[in-house]
């Protein structure tokens, strides 16, 4: 079994100390790929570090919606170098959080508009952040035109209804651990109308522990079994043939060897 933890914060300092635990343990469980993701400068650089460092890790580059605020030309400039680096397999987390707005709402769009134009450029695939931001998600997407090729909501927060928006434009969808809690109904429908193969799987650990492992409150890849055996049952699939077409399209769609 080879399952491909697709967004997690390695980088973070709750996880990076032990990095080489974390990794034997995701190993051990068969979660056997990772993509840590950058959110900031300082983490986007740590990012490449640990992607230099362990073989079957890659990282994604940005600056998150949270943090739109500080991006200046020098941010994107150096930003669009890092993510040039050979692993580097997308960008992202971008797109826009009007959940916890820390950053204005002028400065979200602008910056996520930036980083779609060096997606377009760098032909990246993008990891969206989408909260309470539905449809101006989708209008920047729309605008920055069909130079975006491949596109994941990342934790995807919608309902089926969007699911089936985002679905239709040909982007793919990705689910954390969050599907498994008790108040996630929401979650688990809009799962429910998501074809296997357009679906993906993530912790986006230090966050959200799956069920039955909620009261670990570090998350880590390992974890993400959990996830993938509810979303198999949920999907009435044996889970062995589940995982491995969930690796097949996340192996696509990032383009890993
Ligand atoms: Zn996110
Ligand atoms: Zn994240």
């Amino acid at each position: 079994m080879e399952l491909i933890d697709t967004h997690c914060h390695l980088t973070f300092e709750d996880l990076a100390p032990d990095i080489e635990g974390v990794l034997a343990r995701s190993m051990a469980a068969g979660v056997t790929e990772w993509i840590t993701v950058g959110t900031d400068p300082h983490e986007n650089r740590k990012a490449i570090q640990f992607a230099e460092r362990f073989e079957n890790m890659y990282a994604a580059v940005a600056i998150h919606p949270h943090d739109a605020k500080t991006v200046t030309a020098d941010t994107l400039a150096e930003l669009k170098n890092l993510a040039q680096h050979e692993k580097v397999v997308a960008i992202g987390e971008t797109g826009l959080d009007y959940h916890y707005d820390f950053s204005l709402h002028e400065d979200q769009r602008r910056v996520f508009a930036e980083h779609l134009k060096i997606a377009v450029e760098l032909g990246l695939p993008v990891i969206i952040h989408c909260r309470k931001a539905f449809d101006e998600t989708m209008e920047i997407l729309e605008q920055a035109g069909s130079g975006v090729k491949r596109v994941v909501f990342h934790c995807f927060s919608g309902s089926a209804e969007q699911a089936k928006i985002v679905l239709d434009k040909g982007f793919y969808i990705s689910f954390t651990g969050v599907v498994t809690f008790k108040n996630a109904e929401k979650t688990r429908r809009a799962a429910a109308v998501v074809p296997v193969d357009r679906l993906m799987m993530e912790t986006d650990c230090p966050y959200m522990s799956p069920e039955p492992m909620r009261k670990q409150k570090v998350n880590e890849p390992a974890l993400m079994i959990h996830t993938a055996r509810f979303l198999a049952d949920l999907k009435q699939m044996d889970w062995e043939d589940f995982a491995r077409v969930v690796t097949a399209t996340s192996r696509t769609f990032f383009g890993l060897m």
